[in-house]
């Protein structure tokens, strides 16, 4: 399906690809339809900030993927999160969010959320039992993200859709590890499905770009509303990549899932491997709600090596070949790439008990991968202390 959503060519002269509309001035035929212009401001092209034909295209195809309402795009995954978080909360109201979020999220609370009055509290997102009592009067919005960046930690988000709905409280979660492809948090019950596009939908490593898709059509106004005075936008030419990008969304998964799989596997039988973090493996305590959820794993899991020095992981990390090290994920790129700090918790102290490091796996020829990792495994292996 990622092959053919967006608008049909006919919409576009013939042109198979959505054109590139570079626009900030739009020019209205009378001075009525000047003075109106803002009815427009949720589906038409009335200034560039708002829209042009090539972000609407781009936002119907990825709104179909999600099986949402409608999308709103962003400049980066992380502008989607702070669009997400202070659209519907006001001074003085409540905001509970999973212990095993993203690490620019928890600042994002911590250092913006917080100044303007908002509380902010975190929950243990494997006991759905702790939440309910951690619900209080003026909570607005759950936050989720599963599995969670760093310890891979699956939540039962269809569960806690279930009772935050019940309450009138709004559910984001952050759907980047899995994309639409294989899990879609809108069927779950889910208010609004986030996306860091930057990762599997633009899938090349030169794009940044946040996706929000809603359930409804209330809760994409309420998000447009409050992203326009924000002045958020995504550029159009960063449009057309994501949209091409989604072209070859559903290979790329494949791919990645098979390659993760196999290192995975791989891994799991190292002398030097602790344990790995992936809810794709029958072994992982996130395995039930995985296979029940999610119709695929992506290329990003965790490794925890058996507790080394600095220099011997560094000794490793030099010695890749194939493995590249950086931030981000979800290009064709392999990386691995130490969590260093350590993710942060407020509920216990996280499955961490040795040298955490999280892998993606790239396109490439698996086997070239497995060479690199034992190579560089033996050299961390072999490192005097
Ligand atoms: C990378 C990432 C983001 C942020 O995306 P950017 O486009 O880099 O700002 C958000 N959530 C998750 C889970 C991510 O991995």
């Amino acid at each position: 399906m990622p092959v053919v959503a967006g608008p049909p060519p006919s919409a576009n002269g013939g042109a198979l690809n959505p054109p590139i509309q570079r626009v900030s001035t739009v020019i209205f035929p009378t001075m009525d339809a000047y003075i109106e212009r803002h009815k427009g401001l949720y589906d038409d092209v009335i200034y560039g900030l708002y829209g042009t034909e090539t972000s609407f295209a781009l936002a119907e195809a990825i709104a179909r993927l999600e099986n949402g309402r409608k999308t709103l795009l962003t400049g980066s995954g992380t502008s989607a999160i702070a669009q997400a978080l202070s659209a519907f909360v006001s001074a003085g109201d409540h905001v509970l969010v999973a212990d095993n979020v993203y690490g620019p999220t928890r600042r994002f609370c911590g250092e913006v959320l917080s100044r303007f009055g908002v509380v902010v509290a975190y929950f243990d997102p494997l006991r759905i039992d702790a939440l309910v009592p951690a619900i209080q009067a003026k909570t607005r919005v759950i936050y989720l993200e599963s599995p969670g960046s760093q310890t891979f930690e699956m939540t039962d988000v269809p569960a806690i859709a279930t009772l935050a709905r019940a309450r009138g409280i709004k559910t984001i979660v952050d759907n980047t590890w899995a994309s639409p492809l294989f899990f879609k948090p809108i069927l779950a019950g889910v208010d609004v499905s986030l996306a860091s596009a930057t990762k599997y939908l633009s899938g090349h490593s030169d794009v940044l770009m946040g996706a929000l898709t809603t359930a409804d059509e209330a809760t994409f106004r309420a998000l447009k509303d409050s992203t326009a005075r924000w002045g958020e936008h995504a550029s159009p030419d960063d449009c057309y990549l994501v949209h091409r990008g989604l072209r070859t969304l559903a290979v790329r998964m494949a791919r990645h899932q098979e390659n993760a799989l196999t290192l995975a596997n791989w891994l799991a039988g190292h002398p030097e491997v602790m344990r790995v973090l992936c809810p794709a493996l029958p072994s992982d305590p996130g395995h039930a709600i995985w296979k029940r959820d999610f119709r695929g794993a992506s290329g990003l899991f965790g490794v925890i090596l058996k507790r080394r020095s600095h220099r011997a992981n560094a000794a490793m990390c030099d010695h890749f070949r194939y493995f590249k090290l950086g931030s981000s994920w979800g290009g064709f790129e392999s990386l691995m790439v130490p969590s260093w700090p350590p993710p942060i918790r407020n509920h216990g102290a996280g499955p961490i008990d040795g040298d955490l490091f999280r892998i993606h796996a790239g396109l490439e020829d698996v086997q070239d991968l497995i060479g690199d990792l034992d190579r560089a495994l033996a050299h961390r292996a072999a490192y005097a202390d």
